[in-house]
């Protein structure tokens, strides 16, 4: 699929939008503000973290994927389906059962992601034991990579380039495929970030996926044809469904999942704020003492993401739980081992272009358009009243700046000069009400007091 750089699954249905400014206040880009009454998204600046999507009280923020019907445009339709799918089910429902309900809504074939993950571990290895430059940064999480693109362009080039195990899997099916006519591959994603990553991918030209699907309504189909399966007798003997991966890769996406068997010293931070913290702190006083930062943006890593429709804390731990039972399988069955399908895959197949900062220009591509816009940008911050009050329509006065510089908004947004204006004479009550409603919406101005 080829590239759209300012795709994001997520949009807002201004019909639903109420104007709260709540999904403004969450924001780390600053990528959301509040005009006619409803909130706006520059494209530019979302990352994909899903944080507006968890806090709006009316369902406004909504996720677009093109749903099941786009695998009917495949003869082999493929589905990869990461771990945390599994773990959506409770621990009783076999693997086998939740592969065959995924059969019966048309798919041929159905994978696991972490099929890949050995081999992301051993290049991750060998890149640490080759000492480049640290620390490493993890390559997994795309709404962290579109973090530091557009917050912390300075650490693009610690991020490891290296595909994740959803492309890596995808590369090794195709290959596995390769004699099957039309082959579709379609994945089961946890949230909206891997929908934007098909349309806009990082590092990458184009997506080795075909589609990505909603886990969350995939996962009620599934439900529904499980409800009528009759449950298979208890057996003595111990299965696995998938011997093409390790235990420990069962928990890959969950929070400190990729570094477990990792050499070195390696940290894991999940949650989109603490990761925000750990790089402001990195960027002055540095962390050479840390190989490898696996960061996820979710609290819990993937168990946590917004499409997964369980609670993250339950999902890790069924996931835990599968583990161990695998596990248990290959120390009762120890002539057994993972066959690993990504053997032949080389080293150029699985790499990422280098990964840079997003182009969002600070001021202006004219250096001595820059100089004037940024001169501008001083005086204005000498203006505004730092309270970040948010009645501009903008989360902070910094956010109201910068969109004053590129044309998009007016010093008389601000509310407090709004009422300096009209103290002096150079602003009506009537034109302050004006702007407001412009802002706020004329709905949220005509209740009676
Ligand atoms: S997805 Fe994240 S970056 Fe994008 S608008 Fe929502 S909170 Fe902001
Ligand atoms: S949280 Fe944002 S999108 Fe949801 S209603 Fe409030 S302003 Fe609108």
């Amino acid at each position: 699929m080829k590239k759209d750089s300012l795709y994001h699954a997520i949009h807002i249905d201004i019909e639903k939008c109420i104007g709260c400014s709540h999904c403004i206040k969450v924001c780390p880009t600053e990528a959301l503000h509040i005009w006619d009454g409803h909130s706006n998204l520059n494209t530019e600046r979302c990352i994909d973290c899903d944080e507006c999507y968890r806090v709006c009280p009316v369902g406004a923020i909504q996720v677009e994927d093109d749903g099941l019907a786009q695998i009917k445009q495949f003869t082999t339709k493929v589905a990869l389906i990461p771990s945390v799918f599994m773990g959506q089910f409770p621990i009783h429902v076999k693997a086998r059962e939740v592969f065959k309900a995924i059969q019966e809504l048309g798919f041929t074939y159905v994978y696991e992601v972490e099929e890949g993950s050995q081999l992301v571990e051993d290049l991750i290895t060998e890149k640490i034991e080759n000492q480049e430059k640290t620390p490493i940064i993890s390559s997994f999480c795309p709404a962290v990579l579109r973090l530091i693109q557009v917050n912390f362009p300075q650490f693009t080039d610690n991020i490891i380039n290296l595909k994740t195990p959803v492309d890596i899997t995808a590369t090794s099916i195709r290959k596995q495929l390769k004699h099957k006519e039309n082959v579709g591959v379609f994945y089961f994603t946890p949230c909206s970030a891997k929908i934007t990553s098909l349309k806009a991918p990082i590092g990458e030209e184009e997506s080795v996926l075909d589609g990505v699907i909603n886990m969350d309504s995939v996962f009620n189909k599934i439900q529904a044809t499980l409800n009528n399966v009759t449950p298979t007798v208890k057996k003595h003997k111990k299965e696995i469904s998938n011997n093409a991966i390790k235990p420990d890769h069962i928990l890959w996406s969950l929070t400190g999942g990729e570094i477990k068997n990792l050499p070195g010293t390696c940290l894991s931070i999940d949650g989109i704020k603490n990761i925000i913290s750990f790089l402001d702190r990195i960027e002055t006083r540095g962390c050479h003492e840390i190989d490898f930062l696996e960061m996820k943006g979710c609290d819990q890593g993937c168990a946590g993401g917004i499409l997964t429709p369980q609670n993250r804390f339950i999902t890790a731990q069924r996931l835990r739980n599968r583990a161990k039972y695998y596990s248990e399988y290959y120390n009762e069955n120890p002539e057994e081992s993972p066959i690993y399908h990504t053997d032949g895959i080389s080293f150029d197949e699985v790499k990422t272009l280098k990964i840079k900062p997003r182009s969002i220009i600070k001021f202006d591509s004219d250096p001595m358009k820059a100089l004037r816009k940024m001169e501008q940008s001083q005086k204005i911050e000498k203006i505004l009243p730092s309270l970040d009050c948010g009645a501009c329509g903008f989360a902070s006065c910094k956010a109201l700046n910068r969109n004053i510089i590129e044309g998009k908004a007016d010093l008389e947004y601000c509310f407090v000069l709004q009422r300096k204006k009209e103290e002096i004479g150079e602003l009506t009550s009537k034109e302050s009400k004006g702007v407001l409603e412009k802002i706020w919406g004329e709905q949220k101005f005509k209740n009676n007091i």
